[in-house]
């Protein structure tokens, strides 16, 4: 794992390198689905303290084995509004509202969190902005302005809502096209965005396929799994 971190470390400053950013505005998100909390464990002694998990169940369960540890649990998978409540007791980050309904679930459940001391701040939010036409991929739509999905509906309820803190889009880059496309129009959304919200910054984008591609974008946030882990068995 080590050899894995060095690599992808140093890929992403070259990916900087080749377009004068500094590293040090890049956050590597270490996507640790399907993998043991031991190896979670091993990644913040190595200095990676955000991690990303895609399953309420399977991330609660490592939350929990780790609580001693100072990680922050970034939330990056389809919510279900049943969900919210149990994310909300340790997720630092959700990366993947969607939609009016999810972000005002994700508000009451966070605002009941913070009541019953489960938790002390609000849930910092990124809206995950679909850039295809695949609806099942998840995604608020960036030219529907005005149904529960629509972005700037999405972005204005998490704005408007008490227990969450809009800080920024996320995106995963689509499969019918280069990604390097995707993130050049994810980066034109994210411009228009900070205009009417200047304090969401952050652009989570890049997996281990495609981050030097997200880098040249203006990712701030990439989400990294088997570049570190290797290949994801999924078991039932
Ligand atoms: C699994 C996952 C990743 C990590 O993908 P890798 O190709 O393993 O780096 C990133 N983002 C999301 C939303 C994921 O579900």
């Amino acid at each position: 794992m080590a050899g894995n971190l060095a690599a992808v470390r140093e890929r992403i400053r070259a990916a900087c390198a080749a377009v004068g950013r500094d590293p040090a505005e890049v956050t590597l998100v270490a996507v640790t689905k399907t993998y043991p909390a031991s190896d979670v464990a091993l990644l913040a002694e190595f200095g990676v303290r955000d991690v990303g998990e895609n399953r309420d169940q399977e991330a609660a369960a490592k939350a929990q084995e780790l609580a001693g540890l100072d990680i922050r649990w970034h939330f990056i998978g389809q919510l279900q509004r049943n969900k919210c409540r149990s994310v909300a007791r340790y997720a630092t980050v959700v990366q993947s509202v969607d939609s009016v309904r999810l972000a005002l679930a994700l508000d009451r459940a966070t605002r009941a969190a913070i009541e019953s001391a489960e938790r002390v701040n609000p849930i910092e939010v990124l809206v995950q902005v679909s850039l295809d036409g695949d609806i099942a991929r998840g995604g608020a739509k960036p030219f529907d302005p005005d149904s529960d999905t629509g972005l700037a509906a999405v972005l204005k309820a998490v704005s408007d809502a008490e227990s969450l803190q809009l800080k920024g889009l996320m995106a995963v880059a689509p499969l019918d096209r280069p990604a390097r496309d995707a993130f050049a129009q994810l980066r034109r959304i994210a411009l228009d965005v900070c205009v009417g919200y200047p304090t969401a910054t952050i652009l989570s984008a890049g997996m281990s396929d495609d981050l030097e591609d997200a880098v040249a974008s203006g990712a701030t946030h990439l989400r990294v799994g088997s570049a570190l882990l290797g290949a994801r068995r999924y078991l039932g």
